[in-house]
């Protein structure tokens, strides 16, 4: 098979380039394999295969050249083969690829919760432990929560998202693709409304402190204070639909769960590191969880997940309580300590804040041209529109398909989202240039064009 063999990373030419139609020959050839050697269950966004990516492009067999707008879902914030994250990883794989931290330890993972712990938001004296994947990190995050309190209840949230194990399929809102069919789900998890502005009742104004009031009474009613071990929340909901909610929620229910002695986690896989501008997003109102969850942004591309948080909380759990045989991988862990180091050296909250500042104005402007767009929200580089039927708030998924299917074939990589499947979500690496970003968003604006 003729594939160009382009080095990615971030030496790669920044350019919308398209050699062929979107998929090419090539592409076509292998979505042919894949359909009859890769489960039907596994869906894809785009019909390319990808040779190389860096920056805000990705190359795909064909040799087209798109631009980015999705980051493997908010995962390569410092790009795709980022400098630091190739050379510690090259550097590791020739030592060692694997003792189990369990077995052996090595500093890397060491390395990897001492950034943690500095990084998460707090000042208090914090433990983390490693895991392969988000989902896997929300699991242990509800065991050591369970263990540290003594109580079972998990309370989660209308539009949540929060994996696909059984637990966290349990913990996620949206039946259809992630829970149709998969059932019996885990018990003893209870879930509240969202604060979700754009669709609260009584308006986006009264919507924090209505919010507050209906989660707090439904926990009293319907769970009991004393057995809620954990609240779970994304600081900003992702899978389902990129909902911020408004500035005092946050706050008022770290506060409520302090006084019932209830651990807040705060479920940052999508939102942290960098993505909204901020560190971490609970950063922006100063709300300190008791256990942040964190994956997808940590380590450049490699698989890696962590629980960080109050040490007398992960310390609660006793010796051999966690584990698991990959988690810390050194390789990831490497790759975590480079992409790190990239988003510090370059200060890649910075870059996310600059990327809202160019996005938000341009969306803002299409949404009062196309009346399709009911909502222009996010922060940072973590940016979405809601397309709902005009002058309504009713959700309007076929048109917000066909907005992505035509960019996907100008050569630009958006993804959707939303309980309703109506949202249009941008994550671009936040090491972007300035000229891909707009041209990005020139081609979203032509897509519209011809809605
Ligand atoms: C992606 C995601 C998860 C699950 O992470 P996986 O690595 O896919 O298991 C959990 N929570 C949030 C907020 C996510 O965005």
């Amino acid at each position: 098979m003729n594939l160009h063999s382009t080095v990615g990373g971030p030496g790669l030419a920044q350019q919308r380039h398209l050699v062929t139609e979107i998929p090419g020959p090539v592409s076509r050839e292998l979505l042919e394999r894949r359909q009859r050697s890769v489960a039907r269950g596994l869906s894809h966004v785009l019909p390319i295969f990808v040779t190389a990516a860096g920056g805000g492009v990705l190359i795909d067999a064909d040799g087209n050249s798109l631009i980015d707008f999705g980051s493997g879902i908010a995962v390569t914030s410092v790009g795709n083969s980022a400098e630091l994250v190739v050379s510690r990883v090259t550097e590791q794989v020739a030592h060692f690829t694997h003792t189990c931290f369990m077995v052996v330890p090595y500093e890397g993972y060491v390395e990897v919760c001492e950034e943690l712990n500095r990084v998460t938001p707090g000042t208090y004296d914090k433990r983390s432990a490693l895991f392969n994947s988000g989902a896997e990190a929300v699991e242990n995050a509800v065991k050591i929560a369970r263990h540290a309190t003594g109580r079972q209840a998990v309370v989660v949230f209308d539009h949540a998202y929060h994996g696909r194990t059984n637990l966290t399929m349990a913990m996620t809102a949206k039946n259809m693709p992630y829970k149709d069919g998969f059932g019996p789900f885990a018990g003893e998890v209870y879930r509240a409304p969202m604060a979700y502005p754009f669709r609260w009742p009584g308006g986006p104004a009264a919507c924090a402190a209505e919010a507050l009031d209906v989660v707090t009474g439904l926990i009293h009613a319907q769970v009991g204070e004393s057995r809620v071990a954990a609240v779970v929340i994304e600081p900003v909901q992702g899978e389902g639909g990129f909902i911020v909610p408004p500035d005092g929620f946050l706050p008022g229910l770290a506060e409520y769960c302090r006084e019932h002695g209830i651990v807040f986690i705060a479920d940052e896989i999508q939102s942290g590191f960098c993505r909204t501008g901020d560190w971490f997003a609970c950063d922006h109102e100063g709300v300190v969880p008791d256990l942040v969850t964190t994956a997808k942004g940590i380590a450049g591309g490699l698989p890696l997940a962590g629980v960080t948080g109050r040490a007398e909380i992960m310390d609660a759990v006793h010796a051999g309580g966690l584990g698991g045989t990959y988690g810390g991988n050194p390789v990831a862990c490497a790759a975590a300590l480079g992409a790190i180091e990239t988003m510090s050296k370059e200060d890649l909250p910075a870059a996310a804040r600059r990327i809202g500042d160019i996005m938000l104005p341009r969306l803002r402007k299409l949404a009062q041209q196309y009346p399709v767009i009911g909502d222009v929200r996010g922060r940072g580089a973590m940016i979405a529109i809601e397309l709902v039927k005009p002058g309504t708030i009713e959700p309007d998924a076929a048109a917000t398909a066909r907005v992505a299917k035509a960019c996907h074939a100008a050569g630009l990589i958006v993804l959707t989202c939303g309980t309703f499947g109506n949202v249009l979500r941008f994550l671009p690496p936040l090491v972007i240039s300035e000229e891909l970003l707009n041209e990005g968003l020139g081609v979203l604006e032509e897509a519209f064009a011809a809605l």
